[in-house]
């Protein structure tokens, strides 16, 4: 039997070990004087007991015991406590910190000492398996057995556990319950032992559109619930239940057999729909039971406002899909002026979608284009558009007007642009020099290999890069010094509202000055006011763009003011 012995005191130490030695017991003893000694051997070698001194200097018994039981795996070490005085209540806290037994030093005789030492190590054991079945039990009480999920019991006390953490943080929880379509004609066709596989690829499924730490689970039968916490939006909820909707129509294959399988998602949100777990449980399986009738394989919000928002976002997914074949994008064109004679240096274009005859604004619709991929293709069309048009308005023009072109950050992440650029400015005869390509500071935010090789393509192809909107977001110096930026345009929000408006004039001044130290042309945009024509003109802003100027018009209306 090996034993580690730790107390600071020699002349006890001494006396155990002699007892020990009587006792009968075959024992193997390492001494420790301290805590920290002790639970140093203790980390090197498995002990079958240890008899711990409890008053010992700096730390004491009960320390030893707390840190040894609270280690992620307790080596099932039983521990005998040993203290000078008898204290009924000194002897409660050494058991419950873990201790097996305790012994006062004084009554400590070989037969005692070997009673306790047995005792001890048996007692661990039984509590060793005690636990052991404990966390078997909570285990099963807690876990679907067939997919391995938490079940609906463990989900219910999830949710109400989530429900007052996200109390805290004022962010937004959502509840999807999700239940699978015609569940029961596979059950009935198929057999169970077919219904029950299924069961299992579509939880595997699921996960896999899950990131992790969202909370999963199988509530029974075909109904499967998810909760996302911390959640900044609604739309969030919305992109993971796509995510799924969009998985399921790959089919499953069991065995010989092929299931199209689809699911239909309910969606409530904490705190605007309910604000307990009962009520979330309600209003989501409303939203689901909704989805159901409206024809299965789709998502539905509890809320009619969301519902609403949720039905125009897919009308506008959809009708991109095919607008660039049905030419409803158009390129409005927004004057660039120099502010000193207001003549005119260029153009940026901004994109329109003529839809059913209303004209949509890049708001609408771009962020969504961007979340749908579709940008790519969009903005592959707006460099061909905007070079073309260049080039025609530059033909016998002795002084060539320059082009911005806003690209997408999710643009950056294959080489099509660069390729397209060149090859438009070949087709048009266009020098590369005119062109400007606006990025937003989020684009260099995702920084891959693939998007620098892209930027540093851009200008090597003699293009410029241009950083739009400066001063709203990051404002980052790095950003200008890491890529091969040249111009900055800086944002509207940062003009001056009058005069008075100290604060944005010192902004803009401020800025002004660091781009001309690191050698950055300037462009202000949002140009309103004559105040901001002045600003722009004392700061020797060396180009400008606004209402003030020119609204952003079509190419009809553009030739008609300008050429
Ligand atoms: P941006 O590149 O910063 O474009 C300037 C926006 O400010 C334009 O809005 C323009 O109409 C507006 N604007 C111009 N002068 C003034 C002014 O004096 N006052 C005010 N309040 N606003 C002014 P628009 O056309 O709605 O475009 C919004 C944003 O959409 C653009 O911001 C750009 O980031 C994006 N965008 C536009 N066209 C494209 C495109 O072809 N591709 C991509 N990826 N994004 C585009
Ligand atoms: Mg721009
Ligand atoms: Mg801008």
């Amino acid at each position: 039997m090996d034993i580690l012995l730790v107390d600071d005191d020699q002349v006890d130490r001494a006396a155990i070990i002699r007892t020990l030695k009587k006792s009968n017991l075959d024992v193997y003893i390492e001494e420790a004087i301290t805590v920290n000694q002790g639970l140093e051997l203790y980390s090197k070698r498995v002990f079958d007991i240890i008899l711990l001194d409890y008053s010992m200097p700096s730390r004491d018994g009960i320390e030893m015991i707390l840190d040894i039981r609270n280690e992620a795996k307790d080596s099932g070490t039983a521990i005998v406590m040993m203290s000078t005085h008898e204290d009924e209540n000194i002897a409660l806290e050494c058991i419950k910190a873990g201790a097996q037994d305790f012994l006062t030093k004084a009554d400590i005789s070989e037969k005692k000492l070997r009673r306790a030492i047995l005792h001890s190590t048996t007692r661990h054991d039984l509590e060793k398996k005690l636990f052991q079945t404990y966390q078997q039990v909570k285990q099963l009480a807690e876990t679907d057995s067939l997919t391995g999920l938490p079940n609906r019991y463990f989900f219910d006390e999830s949710v109400k556990l989530a429900i007052t953490n996200n109390k805290r943080n004022d962010h937004i929880l959502a509840l999807l319950l999700l239940d699978i379509d015609n569940f029961k004609l596979i059950n009935d066709n198929f057999g169970h032992d077919v219904g029950d596989l299924l069961l299992k690829k579509i939880s595997t499924k699921i996960k896999q559109c899950l990131r992790g730490n969202e909370l999963f689970s199988r509530l029974g039968g075909d109904e499967f619930a998810i909760t996302l916490s911390n959640l900044e939006s609604s739309e969030q909820a919305l992109h993971v239940a796509q995510r799924i909707i969009k998985a399921m129509q790959e089919p499953i294959e069991i065995a010989t057999i092929t299931i199209n399988s689809t699911v239909s998602i309910g969606i409530a949100l904490y705190p605007c729909n309910g604000k307990t777990s009962e009520e979330l449980f309600k209003y989501a399986d409303i939203a689901m039971y909704r989805a159901k009738k409206l024809g299965r394989n789709q998502i539905c919000f509890f809320e009619d406002e969301m519902q609403q928002k949720f039905h125009q976002r897919l009308e506008i997914e959809l009708a991109l899909k095919n607008a660039i074949e049905k030419q409803q994008f158009q390129l409005y064109y927004q004057p660039v002026i120099d502010p000193i004679n207001e003549s005119v240096t260029g153009f940026e274009a901004l994109i329109r979608w003529n839809l059913d005859g209303i004209v949509r604004n890049p708001d609408e619709f771009i962020e969504i284009a961007e979340e749908t991929q579709q940008i790519s293709a969009i903005g592959l069309w707006v460099i061909e558009e905007a070079i073309s048009t260049l080039s025609k308005w530059n033909h016998n023009r002795r002084k060539p007007l320059t082009m911005a072109i806003n690209v997408s950050a999710v643009q950056l992440c294959d080489f099509t642009v660069v390729e397209t650029l060149d090859q438009c400015l070949s087709k048009y005869n266009v020098p590369a020099h005119l062109i400007e390509i606006e990025l937003t500071e989020t684009a260099l935010f995702k920084d891959s290999v693939t998007s620098r090789q892209i930027l540093i393509g851009i200008t090597e192809g003699g293009c410029h890069l241009s950083l739009d909107d400066f001063g709203t977001g990051y404002s980052s110096i790095a950003h200008l010094r890491n890529h091969p930026i040249s111009i900055v345009k800086i944002d509207k929000s940062l003009m001056p509202v009058d005069m008075h408006d100290i604060k944005n004039t010192t902004l803009v001044k401020g800025l002004v000055s660091m781009a001309s130290i690191l050698g950055l042309q300037v462009i202000a945009e949002g140009i309103e006011t004559e105040h901001h024509a002045q600003l722009c003109k004392q700061l020797n802003i060396g180009r400008a763009q606004g209402y003030y100027y020119s609204r952003p018009k079509t190419e009809y209306d553009i030739e008609k003011t300008y050429f």
